[in-house]
């Protein structure tokens, strides 16, 4: 065998994998579809501004050992998720805070905003939420839920919120201090130089192979290596045999657009059904608007998010894991299982919600696990 690992997929997954296996002294080939490395953290510099060509990522997490890890390729700015919600033309502040009570309700204290969730919730009490609706209304009540949940989710997930699981809901901090960050964590920033440019050092001295479809060649690929960590979708491995497991796509229309400021913020959701799209993201902002040299940008990149089912040929981006799709993932896992040379992993591969931190922290126990 030429290899000790054949990586299937160049994202953060299988770059974890490979930088630990190439650290231990293994022989290791990445392989990816696609003809750039990153997987969906990718991201194309477009008039200076580092564009997330697959949908913003913002690095968060609470992990210390993943922070340091990942330090060490990159070094993070101090960019803040402060997404805003633009409900047919109401603009509200995100997660749900004191902000978005005040301004919703006229209210000025934590009290009032208590009492005031309180009365929407009453027929909440006591229940157990057993899907999304009511894990909603029991966080926040029934106007938040209308005005910056129901429609969102449904256009985002293209089901009602009454079928979806309530975990989805729960990623979402409610504080009663007045606090925009998005997120409850220790740390968090932008790689600056793009995230293309961390995985290329986590890549650095790798074999890397772009524009291979390993399904297509996988007995040539399979022979090259002694082991096979496969990161694409499980079902897809096993050539949909027991059915087939439901994604969301996410169409981006990206522009150019000849202002310096379109929208005043990287993240701005539309949280009503009439606006086609979910959330147009204004790449430049997670950067602070500038270059990498600190140079005031003239120009500005949007992207426009449209989410829609996933059939074959889209891009997978959002697991459905509904109770449904969960079953089926049960069973090819127990197929994955029985591959005795072949771990899957990441977002596809184990078909789970993931975020950035939670997949480098499950790569790096794999490989530890594997390279003891
Ligand atoms: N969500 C919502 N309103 C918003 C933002 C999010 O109802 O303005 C819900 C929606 O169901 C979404 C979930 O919260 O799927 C998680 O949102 P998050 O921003 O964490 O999703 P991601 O950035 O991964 O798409």
């Amino acid at each position: 065998m030429e290899y000790d690992y054949l990586i299937v997929g160049a994202g953060l997954y299988g770059a974890t994998f490979a930088e630990q296996a190439k650290k231990r002294g293994k022989r290791v080939l990445v392989i990816d579809k696609r003809d750039t490395i990153a997987g969906n953290v990718y991201t194309d510099n477009i008039e200076g501004i580092n564009v997330h060509v697959y949908g913003a990522h913002i690095f968060h997490t609470n992990n210390d050992r993943v922070w340091d890890y990942i330090n060490q390729f990159a070094e993070f700015n101090r960019y803040t998720n402060s997404p805003i919600a633009n409900y047919n033309g109401e603009i509200y502040s995100l997660p749900f805070n004191m902000y978005t009570f005040s301004k919703l309700w006229g209210v000025t204290t934590p009290e009032e905003a208590k009492a005031k969730i309180k009365s929407q919730k009453s027929e909440m009490t006591n229940k157990n939420p057993k899907n999304l609706e009511e894990q909603a209304i029991s966080l926040v009540g029934k106007d938040i839920y209308k005005k910056l949940i129901k429609e969102y989710t449904e256009k985002q997930w293209g089901r009602p919120c009454t079928e979806l699981p309530a975990f989805i809901i729960k990623r979402l901090p409610v504080r009663f201090i007045y606090d925009n960050n998005y997120f409850d964590s220790k740390y968090q920033g932008i790689p600056v130089g793009g995230y293309t440019k961390m995985v290329e050092k986590m890549l650095d001295g790798v074999e890397v192979r772009l524009g291979v479809d390993y399904l297509k060649h996988k007995k040539e690929y399979d022979k090259l290596a002694n082991k096979i960590i496969y990161t694409g979708p499980i079902d897809a491995y096993f050539g949909y045999k027991l059915g087939v497991l439901e994604y969301r796509t996410v169409k981006f229309d990206t522009e150019v657009l000849d202002v310096d400021n379109y929208q005043g913020n990287a993240v701005v959701n539309y949280t009503d059904k009439n606006t086609p799209y979910t959330r147009v993201i204004e790449h430049k902002w997670f950067e602070f608007g500038k270059d990498s040299q600190g140079n005031h940008l003239p120009k500005t990149v949007i992207s426009k998010e449209y989410s829609s089912e996933w059939k074959e040929g889209d891009e997978p981006y959002y697991p459905v894991n509904d109770e449904k799709n969960n079953s089926l993932y049960e069973k090819y896992k127990a197929l994955g299982q029985k591959e005795e040379d072949v771990i899957f992993g990441g977002r596809l591969g184990e078909y789970k919600y993931y975020d950035m931190d939670a997949v480098i922290d499950v790569a790096l126990k794999a490989a530890h696990d594997a390279l003891k």
